[in-house]
């Protein structure tokens, strides 16, 4: 079975979003490019199921 975090977005400059797993013991961090694509900085809890998002723009496990 495993975890569901939830990521939030830290920042923000319009082309780039920062996501980062606030649940402790995980630490999980990536960028989501506006123009596609995305690069994981920190892996984080590697079991765990990662999803985020903000208003209507979902990205459904943002893992991988
Ligand atoms: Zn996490």
């Amino acid at each position: 079975m495993n975890a569901q975090h939830r990521m939030v977005i830290e920042a923000d400059n319009g082309a780039e979003v920062l996501f980062v797993c606030p649940h402790e013991g995980c630490g999980r961090r990536l960028v989501l490019k506006r123009s596609g694509g995305l690069v994981v900085l920190d892996r984080g809890d590697f079991f765990a199921l990662h999803s985020g998002g903000r208003g209507v723009e979902v990205w459904a496990d943002i893992a991988s």
